[in-house]
């Protein structure tokens, strides 16, 4: 501990984490207007400590020039070089906060205090040593943390979070300071029924519980990345998602206790995966745990796993399993190498489907009403998984938009359904900035 962390006179309910993501930095106006942001919240009497994500699609560039060099880029150079992005963001925001007159300091994550486990491009937070953030602020300066990336403390490399990994860095700093909110600014109005990109009739979601929203998070809703949501839970932090562009409620993401009684469905969310089958598994004891054990062993997170039983004793079984699509190499990898079954295939590129709500638990035919409407659509059902709050459906890729839009409608989630939430007009305009296309990459990137 540095000897002015020792002095340091504590502060808490005052301090306000504001997180910034990709397309609220892209240009220099947008840098701009998120400093203006952070000023006015300084001028209200808050310490401000803002994290920031790369600039519109730098983190994509960043990986497309890593994929021109090399085959499979080293996961350790790969998170020095993506590490950057972020740091770019907060280098030219404190110039910005300087010309309006304030004082300000950029951070890295190692700088932060952002301590994490080793497992590159996709690292876990283990420790914020915030002793420096906390020794700015009480000088009196705005801090900017680049967020999405830390420092290992074993090796002392740089790492980085995964994607969307920067809410989960302001979500931590919000714990680490006692602060009262982690507020995350993005490019829609706030958490909606369904992604308004998608549907356009989509609603906003003033109160989510943490629990609906990691299930959502899960599922695809990439409007906050499921580690930050966990963090929160676990630390109790309440998030205030909300755009960056205009004002509004916005979404509070809080404990169950704090949200009002909910109907059956929430919000219908869709994703991108991948899918390994193995056919010809020998059946027998530890044979799953073995595959399962290899795959973790790489850092793959599975999502959906079947297996099918062997019809008659002298039978192999067949098993599959959905994974990230960018995880899929490392799986295969690590599969090939056990050599445990007859063949193994891969579908690079599959759908998911799913809706979530708390209300699910006391609504019962739920899961009858998304496979009647998937049905009644034409859409065929690959792969099902349930878990109290949520039904998950793997579909073709091609068919997951129509999927998406006729489970909103069938659920009357969207403008013109009965609403349990109290405001209503105003936030229920299209969602998504109007200058932007709604098939672009999008922050973050
Ligand atoms: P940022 O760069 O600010 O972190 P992201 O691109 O990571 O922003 O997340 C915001 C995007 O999440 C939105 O532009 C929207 O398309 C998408 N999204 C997906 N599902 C939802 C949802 N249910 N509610 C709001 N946004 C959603
Ligand atoms: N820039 C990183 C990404 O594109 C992290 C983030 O935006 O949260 O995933
Ligand atoms: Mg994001």
């Amino acid at each position: 501990m540095s000897l002015s962390s020792v002095a340091y006179v504590p502060v808490n309910g005052d301090i306000v984490v504001m997180k910034f993501g990709g397309t609220s930095v892209a240009a220099a106006d947008d840098i701009r207007r998120a400093a203006g942001r952070i000023v006015a919240a300084r001028e209200n009497g808050r310490q401000v400590v803002a994290v920031l994500s790369a600039r519109g699609k730098t983190t994509d560039d960043l990986l497309n020039m890593a994929h021109e060099v090399s085959d499979h880029p080293l996961a350790r150079e790969m998170d020095m070089l993506l590490s950057t992005g972020e740091r770019i963001s907060c280098a030219l925001c404190a110039m910005a906060i300087h010309d309006m007159g304030h004082s300000a300091i950029s951070l890295t994550g190692s700088q932060a205090g952002i301590v994490t486990d080793s497992s590159h491009t996709k690292a876990r937070i283990l420790d914020v040593r915030a002793d420096r953030i906390r020794d700015a602020l009480g000088d009196d300066r705005i801090v900017l943390v680049a967020g999405f990336q830390g420092v290992s403390g074993d090796s002392r490399d740089i790492t980085t979070l995964g994607r969307g990994g920067s809410d989960t860095t302001a979500v931590a700093i919000a714990a680490a300071l006692g602060a009262d909110v982690c507020e995350i600014y993005t490019d829609v109005r706030g958490v909606f029924s369904a992604d308004p990109r998608l549907v356009p009739d989509a609603r906003l979601l003033h109160v989510v519980s943490f629990e609906e929203m990691l299930e959502m998070a899960a599922s695809g809703a990439k409007v906050l990345q499921l580690r930050s949501v966990e963090y929160a839970r676990n630390h109790e932090i309440p998030i205030h998602c909300r755009s960056s562009f205009e004002d509004g409620p916005g979404t509070l993401v809080v404990s169950e206790k704090e949200t009002m009684e909910r109907p059956s469905v929430t919000a219908v969310t869709h994703a991108d995966e991948a899918r390994v089958t193995l056919t010809g598994v020998r059946d027998e004891p530890g044979v799953a745990a073995q595959i399962f054990g290899a795959l973790a062993g790489a850092n793959v997170n599975v999502d959906m796993i079947i297996q099918n039983e062997p019809v008659s004793a002298d039978q192999k079984a067949d098993l599959s399993f959905t994974v990230d699509p960018g995880d899929l190499h490392a799986a295969t990898e690590a599969l090939d190498r056990l050599e445990i079954c007859e063949r193994l295939e891969t579908d690079e590129r599959i759908g998911k489907v799913s809706i979530v709500g708390a209300g699910m638990r006391s609504h019962p035919g739920v899961a009858a009403k998304v496979f009647q409407t998937l049905g009644d659509s034409g859409i065929n059902i690959e792969m099902i998984s349930t878990s109290p709050i949520k039904i998950s459906c793997v579909i073709a890729a091609g068919e997951v938009p129509a999927a998406v839009r006729a489970l909103h409608q069938a659920f009357e989630l969207g403008d013109g359904a009965i609403r349990r939430e109290e405001p209503t007009g105003e936030e229920h305009r299209p969602a998504v900035r109007p200058d932007e296309d709604e098939d672009e990459g999008r922050g973050g990137a």
